[in-house]
């Protein structure tokens, strides 16, 4: 039976061992067999520039490159990773898609998008996010040392390891109107997206016809996964091992 799959909000990082386990035993066992691969977002913790070359990140790229031998795998940037550019894209042989994105799934047009542009009620997040997103911003940042970007990022891991509340601080869900809004432009029944960490499948109806919002699950205590059939939506969870 063919199948199509989706993650997000992996938040790989070399300090998290059990969770980059999980994505290679996904990739090794769970891909087989499938049409394509889709990440939509937050693969990794932090992005600083793809100038930032280490052992894990070269892995992880290897991994992916692998998968993509049998299978197209795509990418949407997510909020932690927006600054993954072409170099890093070309060496994982994965194609870059903009931030909203309509795929044909078994004949169904299905919206795609990490899901952090629907969070418009965090004011202040929406106003990083329309400097982030700009055509200057990348530039800016790789004219920034890399030893400087690396302090930076050294930095935020600290203060935010040392700001309980910075970490329980949740993530605000999406505003529905938005959810509406882009699914009557894309004139699509069914959205794919992940950021909010609140994995679901909302049904609701826009215009008395019945729609559908899944919402991928993010890997910090477990694997999530959509696995997309053409008869069959399901969202699945791996376990982490305990060797790691
Ligand atoms: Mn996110």
């Amino acid at each position: 039976m063919s199948k199509t799959l989706f993650i997000s909000d992996l938040h790989l990082s070399a300090e998290r061992s059990d969770i980059a386990q999980c994505f290679f035993d996904f990739m090794q066992n769970d891909v087989i067999g499938a049409d394509a691969l889709y990440i939509l977002g937050d693969l990794f913790e932090v992005w600083i520039g793809d100038d930032n070359v280490t052992d894990f990140s070269q892995q992880v790229a290897r991994v992916i490159h692998q998968v993509s031998q049998s299978m197209p795998v795509y990418f949407i940037h997510g909020n932690r990773d927006f600054a993954i550019s072409k170099e890093y894209a070309k060496q994982c042989n994965m194609q870059l898609l903009p931030e909203q994105h309509v795929i044909d799934l078994y004949g169904q047009r299905v919206l795609i998008s990490h899901g952090d542009e629907l969070c418009t009620r965090d004011i202040e997040y929406m106003k990083f996010r329309k400097k982030a997103r700009g055509w200057w911003w990348p530039k800016l940042m790789r004219a920034l040392p890399l030893s400087f970007r690396r302090k930076m990022a050294a930095k935020g891991r600290q203060t935010s390891k040392n700001n309980q509340q910075y970490l329980t601080a949740e993530i605000m869900d999406v505003t529905q109107s938005e959810v509406i809004a882009a699914m009557q432009k894309f004139d699509v029944n069914l959205f794919i997206h992940g950021h909010t960490h609140r994995p679901d499948i909302h049904e609701f109806t826009i215009n008395n016809a019945p729609v559908r919002r899944i919402v991928l699950g993010d890997w910090y205590s477990q694997g999530s996964i959509l696995v997309a059939q053409a008869d069959k939506l399901s969202l699945e969870t791996r376990q982490f091992s305990n060797h790691s």
